[in-house]
């Protein structure tokens, strides 16, 4: 063990997305001594979620990339994408490496519904379409859009759900101008969607998406707005549960609004409903309807069916019910939470004792909710947990960074570069323009800096 404690402080932060990028921020800001940060994330690009799951018409949520530029090209902190924590390096690896570990890995598997059929063709993870419109690299092979289908619903009432739906519901030319990768908009071009339907299992005043987001429903030029005036009458419970909350109410006036529309006859309509729970999905070979079953909240507000269904025609079902954690090999998991069991973002383990030089934040730290900006507080606690215990944690064996570059290349990883990310990001502004807009995501981020190396 070196106990060079002159040398800079040696961090790994796993994950280059906004929990991640946060932290490094909040370290760098807060240190008080030299820090020497490397960014570890599994994919070939840095910023996660805002990249990947932030809806491409909502440019202004993205804009953060900009702080996270920034806080990436501090010259104490270094890129390494395309590097898998788990195979390419280990826990131990890490420990010999680093004076300290951050996992900030997000939750990236998405829950499931249970219901028979969910496993048909046209039934997927609300994840795996945002996956594919946002261009990411695991989703470059496949088209999640069924170009038959009329019809699709999302089950869900979040802001994911939202998200899908409203992107579903536009037509290609709204979207013209994002950075939405040309062959998917290719392919929403091709779209035969007519109905969008959004389901809640539980009421109005239970529904979990922003006042924003909800709104921006009822302003689509292509779609118009479908509410049950019935479906949105709130039982005395609700009434109680929202009195006092005024986002909630403005949601309900917004609800309220919407079921007194009359439609205008645009080109798709999209159904916001609910009470009612998905119970099956039918087909023979894919996705052809969806059975509901129409639900009554108990007095703890929790849905109970009703014994009536109703068998819609559908094509595409997506699910938007949440997303859960994944266990990293060798490092504590809570599998019924499904995070990092740890209090205030220092890990624990299976008795409670903090594993000092361990630390995480984001999704993988207190579960999938909050906005972007929630993981800013998020991250300064764990950043002030750590840097607490700077004087108990034990020094790394092989603090230089280069051992690290040396490990890695002799196992064969192709790790990109911050200068890679440049060169992509350049790519995609450059492409981008020729279309107009201000960036064009690309999907095959090695198969383009291999070309850019070779005109180099
Ligand atoms: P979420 O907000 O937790 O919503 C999940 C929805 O799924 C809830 O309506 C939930 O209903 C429903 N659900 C769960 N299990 C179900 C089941 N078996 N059957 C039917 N419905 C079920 O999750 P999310 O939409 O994935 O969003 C995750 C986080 O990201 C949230 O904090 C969200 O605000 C954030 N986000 C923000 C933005 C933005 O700011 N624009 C965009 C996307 C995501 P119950 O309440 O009844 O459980």
């Amino acid at each position: 063990m070196s106990n060079n404690v002159s040398a800079p402080l040696r961090i790994a932060v796993v994950g280059a997305g906004p929990a991640g990028l946060f932290l490094t921020d909040s370290l760098l800001k807060n240190s008080g001594q030299p820090v020497s940060i490397d960014v570890i994330e599994r994919l070939p690009t840095p910023y996660g979620l805002v990249r990947y799951g932030v809806a491409p018409d909502h440019a202004k949520i993205k804009s953060v990339i900009t702080t996270f530029h920034k806080t990436l090209e501090d010259p104490r902190v270094r890129f390494l994408g395309n590097v898998n924590f788990g195979t390419d390096l280990t826990i131990d690896d890490v420990r010999a490496h680093y004076d300290a570990i951050v996992y900030a890995v997000g939750a990236p598997h998405d829950r499931r519904l249970g219901i028979p059929g969910e496993d048909l063709p046209g039934s997927i993870s609300a994840t795996e379409f945002v996956a594919w419109y946002s261009g990411h690299p695991d989703h470059s092979d496949i088209v999640h859009l069924r170009p038959d289908a009329e019809a699709a619903a999302v089950i869900g009432v979040g802001n994911v759900a939202v998200d899908v739906a409203r992107i579903l519901a536009k037509h290609v030319d709204e979207l013209r101008s994002t950075d939405i990768p040309h062959p998917v908009l290719e392919k929403l071009a091709e779209s035969k969607i007519r109905d969008v339907y959004i389901f809640g299992r539980r009421g109005p005043a239970q529904a979990k998406f922003t006042t924003k987001e909800l709104r921006e429903l009822g302003e689509l030029a292509n779609a118009d707005i479908i509410v049950d005036p019935k479906e949105i009458e709130l039982d005395p419970a609700s009434e109680a549960e929202i009195a006092g909350v005024q986002a909630m109410q403005r949601n309900i006036e917004i609800l309220r609004d919407f079921a007194g529309r009359a439609p205008e006859g645009k080109p798709r309509r999209l159904h916001l409903r609910f009470l009612a729970s998905p119970v099956e999905i039918r087909g023979s070979g894919a996705v052809e309807q969806l059975v509901v079953e129409k639900n009554r909240l108990d007095e703890r507000g929790n849905a109970v069916g009703t014994g009536e269904f109703e068998t819609l025609p559908m094509q595409m079902v997506l699910r938007a019910v949440g997303y859960r954690g994944r266990a990293l090999p060798g490092v504590p998991f809570d599998g019924r939470a499904h995070v990092i069991p740890n209090v205030l973002g220092r890990v624990v383990d299976e008795s409670g004792s903090p594993l000092i030089g361990q630390y995480t934040t984001g999704w993988i730290k207190r579960g999938p909710s909050g906005v972007i900006g929630t993981n800013k507080a998020c991250a300064s606690e764990t950043a002030r947990e750590l840097l607490d215990d700077v004087p108990k944690l034990t020094r790394a064996s092989e603090p230089d960074p280069a051992s690290v570059d040396a490990l890695l290349a002799s196992r064969g990883v192709n790790v990109t570069s911050w200068a890679d990310w440049l060169a992509l990001d350049n790519h995609e502004k450059k492409i981008g323009s020729e279309s107009g807009r201000e960036r064009a995501k690309i999907t095959n981020p090695h198969a383009v800096l291999a070309e850019l190396a070779t005109r180099a």
